[in-house]
């Protein structure tokens, strides 16, 4: 069956993409994997892998789909239709391309922590009321809408995805109303050259291992593979604090994961929206400016 983008999820009432099912997940939005259906009709979708810790993680998220689109199904013909106008259009594909990013908000809707309590209310309140609403979002969808981020999460799986597909230069964030190429935002700390970093903000990635800061408890320090050019014998840090995963919606599994992280795992690939600071004399570079766990995240 062909890749599925797009499911509509019965928990978050809306159309999603994987990727933000599985920001959803991890805030504690939704919590049924297999909540989701095709955005037309009623075939079942599961959204594999959502529920894994980072540690476990073999695959990026994945739509599943149990079974066939039913007869008819307009999204089914929608997706084939749009896959034959791409292969005519191979040469001209920045236009389609472009017309699709990925809005990242640097803060939280102040409701954000409540969505998943009061839709568990309006469901027991009145079934039949929330199976209309449904139906008339299910029926008022339309594809290629913009998606909307709380965290880097989402992006990271996207950045993956198109790296592996050679399309981090097509495809865009957008930030403020400021757009930038995934290809700019995400740096690979190996290839960082010291003179010509951004003044903004980018996500910052690399190899790197955690370790337990032993000054402050709780406290955790990044150090990251030897990459950033220009500056021999230095090494790239991050630092978390106890203060930043505590202020964080879910700092329970933040700790759980981190300390995974401490025991045993190698290989991990960090990632942080961030600036690059150094001193002088200071024996580090400092990944800084680091707002919340929003803006942190891992893979394997
Ligand atoms: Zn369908």
């Amino acid at each position: 069956m062909a890749k599925i983008e797009e499911a509509y999820s019965l928990e978050y009432d809306d159309v999603i993409e994987v990727e933000k099912a599985y920001e959803l997940f991890w805030d504690g939005q939704i919590a049924d994997k297999r909540a989701f259906e095709c955005p037309k009709c009623s075939l079942q979708i599961t959204a594999a892998n959502i529920d894994k810790v980072r540690v476990e993680m073999k695959n990026t998220p994945h739509f599943k789909a149990y079974g066939e689109h039913e007869f008819g199904c307009s999204y089914e013909l929608e997706v084939l239709n749009e896959r034959n106008t791409k292969n005519e259009t191979k040469n001209n594909q920045q236009s389609y391309i472009g017309s699709q990013s990925d809005a990242l908000f640097l803060e939280r809707p102040k409701t954000h922590r409540y969505v998943r309590s009061n839709q568990y209310i309006k469901r027991e309140e009145n079934q039949n009321e929330l199976l209309r609403k449904n139906k008339s979002k299910k029926e008022s969808y339309q594809k290629k809408k913009k998606s909307n981020y709380y965290s880097i999460k989402p992006l990271i799986s996207k950045f993956i995805r198109y790296k592996n597909e050679n399309k981090t230069k097509e495809k865009y964030i957008e930030i403020k109303k400021f757009k930038i190429s995934y290809e700019d935002m995400f740096n690979d700390l190996a290839c960082t050259d010291l003179n010509n970093i951004s003044n903004y903000k980018r996500i910052y990635y690399g190899g790197g291992n955690i370790v337990r800061s032993k000054k402050n408890k709780g406290d955790y320090i990044i150090f990251f593979e030897p990459g950033i050019t220009n500056k021999h014998n230095k090494q790239t840090a991050l630092y978390i604090s106890a203060k930043i995963i505590n202020e964080s919606l879910t700092n329970k599994k933040w700790i759980t994961e981190l300390e995974s992280l401490c025991e045993e795992e190698t290989g991990v690939k960090f990632f942080a929206y961030c600036k690059i600071s150094q001193t002088e004399t200071g024996k580090y570079i400092y990944l800084s400016s680091l707002s919340n766990l929003d803006f942190f995240d891992f893979r394997i």
